[in-house]
């Protein structure tokens, strides 16, 4: 028998409607053992997920005379109820819900006050389902300096869950060594599922979400791109650093270490498979030659010439000195042999423009330094495209047919990606043309 861990994010569990669709598909498996939930998220757009109404009834209690924190935690108290009574639980949440009131009032601190809503929808979620609640206080330690104590925290969850059968541990946060609870970053209930699959040794952890998986491509610029059947976790990263938004950041590096996939999984559509996140995969398992397409807007180019640069030794680290003591972190250095330029995100060099252009004009000389804004980039990222001829020609006349003028190429030495840099205005064309390119 395997052991699959599952966690269910906000808009999973947003209504009664949603739990009961989360307990049918826990209860389709039994292998799903463990079970991670978030708290309950938008039911409609114009909704207010409970996290952000817990953060505001936290920010309303220390205002004087703290208005409007009853009718905040009000609504708060009403999404509960009412999942408790479309779920015909005979629950009492009361007691917890006015514990934790007089507890945020008591000034028991931000990241309790946004915990709660984790801890009341596993408490809701264990009871309807009959597993058992391992409170996440219990078992996630962070560290003094606020990071994830990751060694103590996986022997005491393996230890405990060694324990249960089934049970429900809420995400997001976890105990700081004098106490107090913590969370994680927000969307860190993944990171909680991460850590319960590597603890409880599962076979596969189930991140279920309102989409059938990670998309090839935006849908809010290709319309009904297909989903990625099959993704590496390099892959992944790539495209999630170039602004494909899947899981949270730090949530694959447990399970990527211990070989665990992910699937991605639909919680509105559980016949769909969803998109598998594994740790390698050959490179011709797919019908398309690329994986996805993603990309970001609001890069400049800082553009530094000098003839006889490239005979320059030392050139390049003063340059990047620079940056350095700016405390700008680069993306991108094309580089020509009397050019170099740096690709930064507009927002590190703003309002800081004159300064950085000072100091490379003292540091290296340069006969001309300039800078550029409304660049966007685009990363085509592909498996297939290691070692495969003829995808670059394919990409730039895609692009070129499109009548997008490309800005800058730059292609990883593992192959798995290239970048292209064009103008902002492009941005969306660009993709749109590379993804027909591919996607016939
Ligand atoms: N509820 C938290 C948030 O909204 C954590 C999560 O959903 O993963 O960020």
């Amino acid at each position: 028998m395997s052991v699959i861990t599952v966690k269910f994010g906000g808009s999973s569990l947003a209504d009664a409607e949603h739990f009961k669709m989360v307990a049918g598909i826990v209860k389709a498996n039994p292998d799903r053992r463990f079970v991670v939930p978030s708290a309950p998220g938008k039911r409609s757009k114009e909704d207010t997920k409970v996290t952000d109404l817990l953060y505001e009834c936290y920010r309303l209690s220390k205002e004087h005379d703290m208005p409007g924190f009853e009718a905040c935690y009000g609504k708060i108290c009403d999404r509960y109820t009412s999942i408790i009574k479309g779920l015909s639980l005979s629950f009492d949440i009361s007691g917890e819900l006015e514990y934790i009131k007089k507890a945020i009032l008591m000034r028991a601190g931000r990241d309790f006050a946004a915990s709660r809503g984790e801890y009341l929808n596993s408490l809701i979620l264990a009871k309807y389902i009959g597993y058992d609640f391992v409170d996440a206080e219990n078992v996630i330690f962070f560290k003094e300096n606020g990071t994830l104590d990751m060694d103590l925290t996986v022997s005491a969850l393996a230890f405990e869950l060694k324990r249960h059968e089934n049970a429900v541990i809420p995400g997001f946060y976890g105990q700081m060594p004098n106490g107090t609870v913590k969370t994680f970053s927000r969307g860190g209930s993944d990171i909680t599922g991460s850590i319960v699959a590597l603890a409880s040794k599962s076979d596969i952890y189930e991140n279920w979400t309102d989409v059938s998986g990670v998309m090839m491509a935006d849908p809010r610029i290709v319309d009904n791109p297909l989903v990625i059947d099959r993704i590496t976790y390099r892959e992944l990263r790539e495209l999630s650093y170039m602004g494909a938004s899947v899981l949270h950041e730090d949530a694959t590096f447990p399970v990527r270490n211990a070989g665990i996939p992910i699937n991605v999984r639909n919680t509105n559509k559980p016949e769909d498979p969803g998109t598998m996140i594994v740790s390698s995969a050959k490179a011709y398992d797919r019908k398309h030659v690329i994986t996805g397409i993603a990309g970001k807007k609001g890069f400049s180019v800082i553009t530094v010439e000098s003839v006889m640069m490239n005979s320059e030794v030392g050139f390049g680290r003063r340059v990047l000195e620079v940056f350095e003591e700016f405390g700008i972190s680069f993306e991108h250095l094309p580089s020509g042999i009397d050019t170099m330029s740096v690709i930064v995100a507009t927002s590190e060099i703003e309002g800081r423009e004159d300064r950085i252009i000072r100091s490379l004009k003292h540091s290296v000389r340069p006969d001309r330094v300039s800078i550029e804004n409304g660049l966007a980039l685009i990363a085509v990222v592909g498996r297939g495209m290691v070692k495969a001829k003829g995808t670059a020609a394919r990409i730039f006349k895609a692009v070129s047919d499109a009548n997008v003028n490309i800005r800058m190429i730059d292609q990883g030495s593992c192959e798995l990606n290239i970048i292209l840099g064009v103008d902002e205005n492009d941005f969306e064309s660009a993709q749109k043309a590379i993804y027909g390119e591919f996607v016939k």
